[in-house]
């Protein structure tokens, strides 16, 4: 039979965990006959009693894996030790808070057995408030822009895998961690299922805006070159327009017999010269940039198939 495997990262949950292994189990009870399963929490150093009824969890039911951190290191690294520790032959992440709704878990098995190897759950509609609401519309739609492999736009991390796009995951052992991106990297088929994404039922958001920021900044840092070039813009920018100043005076100094202070023409020529800095600054950012992409050492290439 083949497993599937559930990777649900726990921050302060312990309000949320009854309700969802509820769910969960309801879910697992019908898929018995056809598939195994195994449900394993990350606990990403809670404060409350979160880890206590994992462990309470596991006690009555074996299919129940808990993995404890040793304090809180953010929801990404809590999904990829759920990814190290996952042997299923799909593996679906989900968050603690019932915001992911399980309902879907059955689509996604199907479209998986259809044949995709990675299946988005996609929010069709979210209810964070209007500032969050827009600033993820932006921010997802500039990220599309600039970023090196198209990554699908209001998806987060509640998601199917198949097995053989977790192998390469687990091969990214880069330090910021965006995983969503790292998934779209790989370019493995995939398919969307839309929902709504409900509010969440307990607790407060875990995510904090700083930790927002983060995430929205490692996305862009880790998959795409567009920040270090903005150095490039900003100095051919400088150099143009102090290109162009310079022209002007120098003209109107020789046919006009205007006269400029020296000044002027020291500022002129600074102008220009900070544009050139511009220039070096970017280059050496290119270098940086190159020396971060060797360093992350992805595989270099992901095969699918061999024949
Ligand atoms: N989470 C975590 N570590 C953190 C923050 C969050 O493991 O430092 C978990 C949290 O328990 C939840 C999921 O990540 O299961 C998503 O967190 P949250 O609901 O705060 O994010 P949002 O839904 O606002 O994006
Ligand atoms: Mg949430």
């Amino acid at each position: 039979m083949k497993k599937i495997s559930f990777v649900i990262p726990v921050y302060n949950e312990e309000e949320n965990l009854p309700v969802l292994y509820k769910k969960l189990k309801e879910i697992y009870d019908q898929l018995q006959q056809t598939y195994n399963a195994e449900l394993l929490f990350v606990n990403d150093g809670s404060k409350d009693n979160s880890w206590q009824i994992i462990k309470k969890l596991s006690e009555t039911d074996s299919r129940v894996k808990g993995v404890l951190f040793s304090r809180n290191f953010g929801h990404q690294m809590a999904l990829t030790a759920g990814y190290d520790h996952a042997n299923g032959d799909a593996v679906i992440s989900l968050d603690a808070d019932l915001q992911d709704p399980p309902e879907l878990i059955q689509e996604m098995i199907k479209q998986w057995e259809v044949g995709f190897h990675i299946v988005y759950a996609r929010r069709s509609s979210r209810n964070d408030g209007f500032f969050k609401d827009l600033t993820a519309f932006v921010y997802y739609k500039l990220l599309h822009l600039v970023a090196q492999v198209p990554i699908p736009q209001h998806v987060g991390d509640f998601r199917l895998l198949d097995k053989s796009v977790l192998t390469v995951i687990n091969q990214f052992r880069e330090q910021a961690r965006y995983l969503r991106g790292m998934v779209a990297w790989t370019g493995f088929s995939h398919t969307f299922i839309d929902f709504k994404r409900p509010e969440r039922i307990h607790g407060t958001p875990a995510y904090t805006w700083s930790k927002s920021i983060q995430l929205a900044f490692d996305g862009l840092a880790n998959f795409s070159l567009f920040p270090l070039r903005i150095a490039a813009f900003v100095g051919f920018f400088v150099i143009m327009t102090g290109s162009l100043m310079f022209a002007y005076i120098t003209f109107d100094a020789f046919l006009h017999g205007t006269r400029y202070p020296l000044f002027k023409w020291l500022v002129t020529v600074i102008y220009i010269f900070m544009g050139v800095q511009f220039l070096l600054m970017w280059l050496l950012g290119e270098y940086i940039g190159r020396m971060y992409d060797q360093q992350k050492n992805r595989p270099l290439y992901i095969v699918q198939e061999k024949i």
